[in-house]
């Protein structure tokens, strides 16, 4: 059974996750641990931490995504940015682990005009801080695979392969975004382009490393190096892409997080054609 699911707002409550999944028919979802884009942290209360784990309990969602704030930047050559972003993955991370989210999906870097390597040393060093300070027993950290805009670090495999190298025996793993794959230059969504990328992800990094698959379309062409999101079949990856990751006997057990534009109707439409593409049955 395929799990399909669809990133869903936190606000308000975080035990909302569930109804807001629920809603759209989701047996998977992500979610923001606090406003992404804001540096305030903010304790949860204990009954929303338990009204939380309740409806974790009931709902048969799972499993559970957060999503890091877009803010952190663990690539920076800016002392004071580099350290706050650091205490906010130890926040985040923090709750997670509480919480028992199966995974915690980051952004690596941006280089921001730095030499490539010493970003991806500034990252590793940040990953170390965090792992010293949060201890993982329920949650795996991923880095997420990017497009490549703005100097980001992780647009190869073998990039995300440096930073995950010096964690061999750390909860740690890779999530894959169909979009950004197809921005960095991995065709994707042709059987050759696929078989390709798939192949030198276990080569490097190993299959079962991947734990999570961001489906997204793109609204700008092969190779952009851009990171805009289109709805499913929309945009210049088109069904292909999606039919070869879904009907992949590794792929086919991971959850499928959508995260295409938030705009009427789409997340069910988007649900329902990833379903279409099934040759196995899926999860209900
Ligand atoms: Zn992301």
């Amino acid at each position: 059974m395929v799990r399909i699911g669809t990133h869903v707002s936190s606000s308000k409550s975080i035990d909302l996750v569930f109804d807001r999944g629920k809603e759209v028919g989701a047996t998977t979802i992500q979610f923001f641990l606090s406003s992404p884009r804001s540096w305030k942290w903010k304790e949860r209360e204990d009954t929303e931490k338990e009204l939380y784990l309740k409806k974790r309990a009931n709902f048969g969602i799972l499993p559970i995504v957060a999503h890091s704030s877009y803010l952190f930047n663990l690539a920076s050559d800016d002392p004071q940015l580099w350290e706050k972003s650091i205490q906010g993955v130890i926040n985040e991370l923090t709750l997670c682990e509480e919480l028992g989210i199966e995974y915690y999906v980051i952004h690596p870097g941006k280089a921001k005009g730095q030499k490539e390597e010493k970003a991806i040393q500034n990252i590793i060093k940040a990953i170390e801080r965090v792992f010293s300070t949060v201890k993982l027993k329920n949650t795996v950290f991923l880095l997420e695979t990017l497009a490549g805009q703005k100097g980001e670090i992780g647009k190869t495999t073998e990039e995300l392969y440096q930073l995950i190298k010096p964690f061999q025996t750390e909860n740690i793993g890779v999530c894959l975004d169909t979009c950004h794959l197809f921005s960095a230059g991995y065709r994707i969504n042709t059987e050759e382009g696929f078989n390709n990328y798939k192949q030198e992800l276990d080569a490097l990094i190993g299959i079962e490393k991947v734990k999570v698959i961001h489906c997204n379309d793109t609204k700008t062409p092969f190779n952009s190096k851009k990171d805009r999101h289109e709805h499913i079949g929309e945009g210049y990856i088109g069904y292909k892409g999606f039919e070869l990751f879904l009907n992949d006997t590794d792929f086919c057990k991971l959850p499928f997080i959508l995260e295409t534009p938030k705009v009427g109707n789409w997340d069910l439409e988007n649900m329902r054609r990833l379903k279409g593409l099934i040759k196995a049955p899926v999860a209900q």
